[in-house]
């Protein structure tokens, strides 16, 4: 119909395109036994309150490991969520990140108000029944629905509004409270804060990694800043890596902080000895974050 599909336009068969192809397949089939083979597990990366200050809890993140080879989310997310395979690798690692959180609430001294921060994609939330496998995962573990935070991006919000809103009030139903991820990066406006049923917003790392070198960004951190206390929602800065962003985030009002300048990812066997560090180091105040890890 348009121009360069007219009787001139020729077809290059391009072999990397089957080569992307068949990796894909080959994921998929992977991806499809990951599960059964043990191969699926979770990290958890600590989320700091810099006013306590202290780890206040832990984002689950999803890791595929299958023959010696490590797959980032980056690879396999969007087949994980084209092929529906999500829904039961959600449901995994839900039901781990929340049986670890017991475990450590009632096990590690203090630890008792620890939370856990779970990611849900779009197919969770609008092809399953999410609010009954939520409610089930806390009741087989014991946990208060306030216990457990649900990360949700702003497109998956977008996707199918009148879905989205039943199963947010749903989820708060049980006292489970939501937050948005990836804030910024996508193309609604403020106005759908109002929309949803959120309790916290978690600014996209890419704004944090310009904070201290583009202008725009710096003011954008610090409008949602000011949004979230007036609004009465927590705001997380993703992705903190250097001291100065820190310092910078600080100074706006941002306290509760997660990135690499805390700590990176770690099993769950680490996570007592990280809580311990953070517990630590807490009295004076300072964060000469990760100089002895
Ligand atoms: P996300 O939910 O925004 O998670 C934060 C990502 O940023 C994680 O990447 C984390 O390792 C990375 N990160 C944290 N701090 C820093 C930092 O200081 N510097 C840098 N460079 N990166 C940092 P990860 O684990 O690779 O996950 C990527 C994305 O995959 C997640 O982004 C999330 O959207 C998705 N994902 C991961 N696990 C799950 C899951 O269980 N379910 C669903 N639906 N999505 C998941
Ligand atoms: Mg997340
Ligand atoms: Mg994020
Ligand atoms: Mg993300």
């Amino acid at each position: 119909r348009s121009k360069a599909r007219g009787r001139n336009h020729v077809t290059v068969f391009d072999p990397s395109m089957l080569e992307r192809v068949n990796r894909r397949v080959e994921l998929e089939q992977g991806l499809r036994r990951a599960l059964r083979n043990d191969e699926v597990s979770v990290v958890f990366q600590p989320i700091v309150d810099r006013s306590v200050p202290e780890i206040e809890g832990f984002e689950a993140l999803m890791r595929w490991s299958s023959a010696g080879v490590d797959y980032s989310p980056a690879e396999f997310m969007d087949i994980a969520e084209d092929s529906g395979l999500i829904v039961s690798l959600g449901e995994f690692v839900l039901s781990e990140a929340c049986r670890q959180l017991a475990y450590w609430r009632r096990v590690i001294p203090g630890g008792e108000h620890l939370t856990m921060s779970v990611n849900l994609s779009a197919r969770q939330v609008q092809t399953s029944n999410i609010v009954d496998v939520v409610a089930s995962v806390l009741e087989s573990y014991q946990l208060p629905g306030d216990a457990l935070w649900l990360e949700i991006t702003e497109s998956v919000m977008l996707d199918d509004t009148a879905t989205t809103i039943a199963v947010m009030n749903g989820l708060r139903m049980l006292g489970v409270r939501l937050a948005v991820d990836d804030f910024g990066t996508g193309f609604s406006s403020l106005s759908y804060l109002r929309t949803f049923p959120v309790d916290r917003v978690k600014i996209d790392r890419s704004f944090i990694t310009e904070m201290t070198t583009q202008p725009t960004s710096a003011a954008l951190i610090e409008a949602v800043v000011g949004i979230g206390r007036s609004m009465e929602l927590d705001v997380v800065a993703e992705g903190v890596e250097t001291p100065e962003q820190e310092a910078h985030l600080t100074k706006i009002g941002c306290t509760r902080i997660q990135g690499f300048l805390y700590a990176q990812p770690v099993s769950a066997d680490h996570v007592p000895e990280l809580i311990e560090h953070y517990a630590r180091r807490g009295s004076d105040g300072s964060f000469a974050a990760n100089s002895d890890s």
